[in-house]
């Protein structure tokens, strides 16, 4: 199977248009995976575009919360998007507050919204069997993390057998770690682990057959590619830091964050 899976990117987004070729050759001579992920239904057509033009290119269709704020959650396109072979996962989706303060007039309104279009992936992931991809951040004094695990807490009492996903940019403590892993979820971590140790504890408490890694490029760019453009590729610098935080072998967290992906998202 494939030596690294960066289980989150954006090689939808313009960003590799002028040298999307050259990406993907880094892509194959990596022997590296991506889960390519759409944050409205024109990023999430394009990845499934991609994954099916690609070997290496898996899909993941959804509306995030809050980077196109004027699309509604067109049910029907996402229901033709998610059958579509690929397609591993819904999102990118979840709440974001960033921004918002608890206080905040306009917050109540935003949240109610961001929980209707939550629940709609909830539900469209569980209908068709899907992993989740979970967005998740918090705000000065409001914890998008907690919130979203008493959401998704209350649709385990009928769904738990087909209720999953992933936190992608974990960053999150260890007490919402630990529960999210007893809700059966798992949690990624980006290039960000390279330059910040704010996430060290947490990469040494996660077990890690319950973890993965990711880019979410072409954001957070890790060393030693910092200042330029990030790409999925670049996802073994992540592998090798996760290695170095744990002090374990490093082909071995190799090979169980690359089984960990094809295992949660059922690639094939
Ligand atoms: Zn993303």
């Amino acid at each position: 199977m494939y030596d690294y899976i960066d289980i989150h990117s954006h090689l939808n987004f313009s960003d590799y248009e002028k040298d999307f070729d050259q990406v993907i050759k880094r892509l194959k001579d990596t022997n590296t995976a991506t889960i390519t992920v759409g944050t409205d239904l024109v990023s999430s057509r394009k990845a499934v575009e991609l994954a099916e033009q690609y070997e290496n290119i898996y899909a993941c269709i959804g509306l995030h919360p809050a980077d196109n704020t004027g699309e509604t959650f067109n049910e029907e396109e996402f229901e033709k998007l998610v059958t579509q072979k690929k397609v591993v996962a819904v999102g990118e989706c979840g709440l974001d507050y960033k921004g918002f303060k608890i206080h905040d007039l306009r917050f109540k309104n935003e949240k109610e919204k961001q929980i209707e279009l939550f629940k709609k992936q909830i539900e469209l992931a569980i209908e068709y069997d899907k992993t989740l991809m979970l967005h998740l951040r918090s705000g000065e004094n409001a914890d998008a993390y907690d919130d979203a695990l008493l959401i998704l807490e209350s649709y385990i009492v009928n769904h738990k057998s087909k209720l999953r996903g992933n936190c992608h940019f974990y960053a999150g403590n260890i007490e919402q770690a630990k529960k999210f892993i007893e809700l059966g979820f798992t949690i990624s971590f980006t290039g960000v682990v390279t330059f910040a140790k704010d996430y060290d504890e947490v990469i040494k408490f996660i077990p890690l057959d319950k973890m993965m890694s990711e880019t979410d490029c072409p954001f957070v760019t890790p060393v030693p590619y910092r200042g330029g453009r990030n790409e999925p590729s670049y996802v073994q610098e992540v592998v090798k830091k996760i290695a170095e935080i744990r002090g374990e072998d490093f082909e071995f967290v190799k090979k169980t964050l690359s089984n960990n992906a094809v295992k949660y998202f059922g690639l094939k």
